[in-house]
């Protein structure tokens, strides 16, 4: 099959969080399958261009119609860990993507909407005919709009869709104004609560509720958040549009790319080792505590890698810190915040907390240390308030840090306690899961993975490795994605 990844991310050039993990991962298992996969990107000034190979001009002169003009832009191609990519520049003045950041900016919605009219173009023009389109997240959520109202009609009608939510919570709603900009022109015909009126904003516009509406098939990153978003809270409102298209929903788990995230043969931590080697486990401890200046104590060491936000449960990762030391264990953090307040929040901690040889709050993005801490790691904590899928937790089996979750989204499917959970054997065990958000929850599940490292360090070894034995690889989600594929393009 020939397929083609339109995103807003795709690591390690560009990267805010899992999303950019799944479109690389998803798209490397693909082509190892034989595909065809291609990735249609924005190009942004502050990508890591160092993660670029062979980067050049693909095609010239692409003109975009936008509002009453065009604009024009250049495509760029190169690959990304052998993934082969397309990187589009605009040259507005509108500088949609050289501000210095992905996202965060007053005019996203103009910014996505113009690059998913601008991807599909680039395949109109360049005679580039996939057989399926994936496109994700409320960035994208116009494209298969425009696909079927206008571009269907200019030769690209067997293209067909697949969808991936990974974020409820961020839909895009915009003003009416994006139909002009975008030329879907009658107004009274989108704007209409079947296609892309927001359910609860009359005067909004929904471009992940436009998505669904318009793919042949919508999927969100986990089976129990499927669940949850089409019958409980976590739809964020679009539960009802899920119900009229519940026939082409569904959830696929995740998975995680054991060439990046792997210890035997990780390259950014400085001993690599296997469930066999587990010392190896300890030299990196070692390290990690000497490149943060933390005691070396006979501690276990309790982590949080994360966007810092009330998904998050950022409440519960502050209790996390205090609780681990108040138990005489370690914290390492890694996070960053984009909400001014919660940033500082955290500065403040991070400066109280400085002096304290057991705790070390790291705040900003960083790649390359987060595969030190996971590797150092005996415990991480996830007590998210939502999650659709959760990539830390599994990273964190892998690596040998036994997850200490909320029983919620991906993280139910991924994280098994037999102390609550009567569906799965003690050999099926892997992590700690609570269900409530209030601190005390948090506590005795803490309390009972620091005390198993205290006092029964055999068992505790028993179940790093029993986590470390799961398979949460590419394997079962890409064939989950592939059986999809097929399933629509043949409908
Ligand atoms: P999200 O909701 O942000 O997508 P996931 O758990 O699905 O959360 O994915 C998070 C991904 O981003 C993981 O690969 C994690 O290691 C990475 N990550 C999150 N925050 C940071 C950070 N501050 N520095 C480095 N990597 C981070």
């Amino acid at each position: 099959m020939y397929i083609v990844q339109i995103a807003s991310e795709c690591a390690p050039v560009i990267k805010a969080g899992g999303l950019g993990d799944v479109v690389y991962g998803l798209s490397r298992e693909l082509e190892l399958r034989g595909h065809t996969i291609e990735i249609i990107l924005p190009k942004y000034d502050c990508m890591r261009y160092d993660q670029i190979w062979g980067l050049h001009e693909a095609y010239q002169d692409l003109y975009v119609p936008w509002f009453d003009g065009a604009i024009h832009c250049t495509v760029f191609c190169g690959w990304v860990h052998g993934q082969l990519c397309f990187f589009i520049e605009p040259h507005s003045e509108d500088h949609f993507f050289d501000r210095g950041c992905y996202y965060g900016c007053v005019d996203d919605y103009l910014r996505f909407a113009f690059f998913s009219k601008a991807a599909l173009e680039f395949l109109l023009k360049s005679g580039k005919r996939p057989d399926i389109l994936h496109c994700h997240d409320w960035q994208t959520g116009l494209a298969p709009v425009m696909l079927y109202e206008m571009y269907k009609y200019q030769g690209m009608e067997n293209i067909r869709v697949c969808y991936t939510i990974h974020n409820f919570k961020h839909q895009g709603i915009a003003g009416t104004n994006i139909l002009w900009a975008t030329g879907l022109n009658r107004e009274s015909y989108y704007f209409e609560y079947d296609r892309l009126r927001d359910n609860f904003n009359p005067f909004g516009l929904n471009f992940m509720k436009g998505g669904i509406v318009y793919s042949n098939f919508v999927t969100t990153v986990s089976p129990n958040h499927a669940w949850e978003a089409h019958y409980g809270e976590f739809g964020y409102g679009l539960g009802h549009t899920l119900e009229l298209h519940q026939h082409k929903f569904g959830g696929v788990l995740n998975g995680i790319d054991y060439k990046v995230w792997n210890p035997e043969v990780d390259r950014f931590i400085p001993e690599q080792y296997t469930p066999e080697t587990l010392e190896g486990k300890e030299k990196n401890k070692k390290a990690l505590r000497e490149r943060l200046w933390l005691s070396h104590e006979d501690k276990p060491l309790v982590c949080y890698i994360g966007r810092l936000d009330d998904q998050k449960g950022v409440h519960l990762v502050h209790h996390a810190i205090y609780y681990a030391l108040h138990r005489q264990a370690q914290f390492v953090l890694l996070g960053s915040a984009t909400e001014p307040g919660i940033n500082s929040w955290f500065w403040h901690e991070k400066n109280f907390l400085n002096d304290n040889p057991d705790c070390h709050l790291e705040l900003g993005f960083n790649e390359e240390l987060s595969h030190l801490i996971y590797a150092a790691a005996d415990i991480i904590v996830v007590p998210s308030n939502y999650e659709p899928c959760g990539l830390t937790q599994m990273i964190g089996l892998k690596y040998g840090a036994v997850p200490v979750v909320r029983g919620v989204g991906g993280l139910v499917n991924t994280v098994f306690d037999r102390d609550y959970d009567q569906y799965h054997t003690p050999e099926e065990r892997n992590g700690y899961v609570f269900n409530q958000t209030d601190e005390p929850a948090l506590e005795s599940a803490m309390d009972r993975a620091i005390g198993l490292w205290n006092y029964y360090p055999d068992e505790f070894e028993k179940l790093r490795i029993q986590g470390m034995s799961y398979d949460y690889s590419w394997k079962q989600p890409g064939t989950d994605y592939l059986a999809i594929y097929e399933f629509i393009r043949h409908k």
